[in-house]
């Protein structure tokens, strides 16, 4: 893919459009990498209600208590209105940033709220942060598979991305020594190791707690960065924590935190929690990308945190989720054919399924949607090319009736593909 490749020429763009847009050499060299996932090009008929979609990961909100949200909304306009509607900072309001500390004290992390930047989720994060240490080539190691979004960060400001390997225990501390000695040969620069520890998008997969103070420990070796992205670390099935890598190494580590699953992910509140002289660089460039979160949904989420009993509320998404997922591993238990292989989430909202060789995930798409059941075919969660013969099944949103009936459907898809 180079930049003299027209939008249009791209994966995942439509095909016979080519001529029809004016600004085809107006575009910088940079958006040679920003593609749509087959998936996207598939939305329209894949959210047709009778497609059982296993692809999106939309948090599932019925359980959030509306009514009272609502009128805590009205008070907090009618009591603070002149404030919630202005500009706020760029840093992000004082009193959620302390609120947040005590968020992710959860997860053992002391920080201090001076250090913590409000962000519009945490995808705002991950720009911010590639934004500030990436120049064209650089090099950034990431899972394989990772999170579609970060990739998606990443090629927007043309980092090179260098995929090290999972197992059922999160990233293999092997694999990420042989990949930075790999970069160093080659003279390449590491900017940072980009990871998701716990209940990994799209691995579902947990870093086994004896591998994470190895894995700074390399980082530390190489004089490489760790964003540790944790949008899912409280969603633990059995109400489990783990050790946050940032709590663990504090002046390398920049995390990551975010609302959109513990509370609404409309309300677009994240975090970034960086070093200091990070910080400072963070808050300049959050300035010019949007002047400031906005004031009213920080508040929102201050309230909410203040009067309601949140931990609570992030019980009862657990227990649904929950319910979910074994839903879910019953249904590919009962249904899919030999030969596939999938992962056992033990929190978060998706399960990575492996299937029998000569199955192409992104070619059976279509197919599948025909029969009613969408997925997220894995190639789009690789830099690199990889992923055909994986897919990623989200169960955070579908009921546990549809989440059967889709993964029979599915099942009934991947039979009829081997038998080709
Ligand atoms: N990181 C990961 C691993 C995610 O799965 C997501 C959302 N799906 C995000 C970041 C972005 O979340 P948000 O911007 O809603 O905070």
């Amino acid at each position: 893919m180079n930049a003299a490749q027209p939008p249009e020429h791209r994966q995942g763009s439509e095909p016979g459009r080519h001529n029809l847009d004016p600004h085809l050499d107006r575009y910088a060299a940079r958006t040679a990498g920003m593609t749509a996932s087959e998936i996207r090009a598939l939305f329209a008929v894949a959210s047709r209600p009778e497609v059982v979609s296993l692809a999106g990961g939309m948090p599932n909100l019925a359980a959030l208590p509306l009514d009272s949200l609502s009128g805590q909304m009205a008070e907090l306009i009618a009591e603070d209105g002149l404030v919630a509607l202005q500009y706020g900072s760029a840093h992000g309001v004082p009193t959620l940033r302390e609120q947040i500390c005590d968020v992710m004290a959860m997860e053992g992390i002391t920080g201090h709220p001076d250090d913590v930047v409000v962000t519009v989720g945490s995808q705002m994060g991950l720009d911010m942060v590639t934004r500030l240490f990436c120049d064209p080539g650089d090099v950034v190691i990431a899972e394989g598979p990772s999170y579609v979004g970060a990739l998606g960060s990443f090629a927007a400001y043309q980092a090179k991305v260098v995929h090290v390997a999972m197992d059922d225990d999160g990233l293999v501390p092997e694999t990420l020594r042989a990949a930075l000695a790999h970069a160093k040969s080659q003279g390449k620069r590491v900017k940072f190791l980009y990871t998701i520890p716990n209940f990994h998008n799209p691995a579902g997969v947990t870093l086994a707690v004896e591998r994470r103070a190895e894995i700074l420990e390399i980082c530390r070796e190489n004089d490489v960065l760790v964003v540790e992205d944790n949008p899912y670390g409280l969603l633990g099935f059995d109400g489990q924590t783990y050790p946050a890598l940032r709590s663990m190494d504090p002046d390398n580590v920049v995390y990551l935190g975010s609302f959109s699953k513990t509370f609404a992910s409309g309300l677009r509140v994240g975090w970034v929690l960086a070093p200091h002289a990070v910080r400072e660089k963070l808050v300049l460039a959050a300035e010019s990308a949007t002047l400031c979160p906005p004031t009213l949904n920080q508040l929102v989420v201050s309230r909410y945190l203040a009067t309601h009993d949140w931990k609570g509320q992030v019980k009862t998404f657990r227990e649904n989720y929950r319910e979910r997922r074994d839903a879910m591993l019953s249904a590919l238990e009962q249904h899919l054919p030999a030969g596939c292989t999938w992962t056992r989430p033990d929190g978060g909202f998706y399960v990575w399924v492996t299937v029998p060789e000569g199955v192409d995930t992104k070619a059976m798409l279509a197919r599948a949607v025909t029969a009613r059941v969408a997925y997220a075919s894995g190639t789009g969660f690789y830099a690199d090319g990889f992923g055909s013969r994986q897919m990623r099944l989200s169960y955070c949103y579908p009921t546990p009736e549809r989440i059967r009936e889709g993964v029979r459907r599915l099942a009934g898809v991947l039979e009829s593909e081997m038998d080709l």
